[in-house]
């Protein structure tokens, strides 16, 4: 599938809902994505593409759209997936990261054990917005010695500047947005 045709179809399936969860912010629904697997499956071979051309030995999924998206890109490259959760989720030992919110601040976990230091690692979220949440990710597999090989979102809102805000943390890695 060509990459304009790719992105129209993405587009055509992510649905626009104003005023959600709060006043004055757009929300993008990927339900309806989600329901096609035309477009589920072009969206799973385009971030699997991602693996193999940065050479990833492992899918981090930020919780919660992102492990859906994450978890069946992780199974066709035939690597891991290990999930990025809110703190408090996760069973065993963690790593906690904390960050800026808009209004207050938010944690983020990963278990201790979860990345092996040197692997690449691909980071995959549903809409990347202030970047605030993919950059403690960020921050996480690099505390657990891991390498960062990319950041990949089906949505990036512009507007927001959220690459401005990963592009320290990023170090040169790609941040892909489909
Ligand atoms: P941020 O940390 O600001 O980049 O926010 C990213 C997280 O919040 C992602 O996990 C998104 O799923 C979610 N998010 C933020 N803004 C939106 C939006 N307008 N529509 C859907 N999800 C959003």
């Amino acid at each position: 599938i060509a990459s304009a045709d790719l992105r129209a179809l993405l587009l055509s399936r992510i649905a626009d809902v104003p005023d959600h969860p709060q006043p004055g912010v757009v929300f993008k629904d990927i339900t309806p994505l989600l329901d096609d697997p035309a477009a589920f499956g072009a969206l799973t071979e385009a971030f699997t593409d991602l693996c193999a051309r940065y050479r990833v030995d492992k899918v981090v999924g930020l919780e919660a759209r992102g492990f859906i998206l994450a978890a069946p890109v992780a199974l066709r490259a035939g690597v891991g997936f290990v999930p990025v959760r809110k703190a408090g989720k996760l069973p065993r030992a963690t790593l906690r990261q904390g960050y800026e919110l808009e209004y207050g601040t938010a944690e983020i976990e990963i278990h201790a054990d979860a990345l092996a230091p040197g692997e690449r690692v691909l980071v995959i979220d549903d809409v990347l917005a202030t970047g605030g949440t993919a950059d403690a990710a960020l921050q996480l597999i690099r505390r657990a010695g891991a390498e960062v090989a990319g950041v990949a979102v089906l949505l990036e809102l512009g507007f927001l500047a959220g690459r401005e805000r990963l592009e320290p943390g990023l170090k040169g890695a790609p941040l892909e947005a489909l």
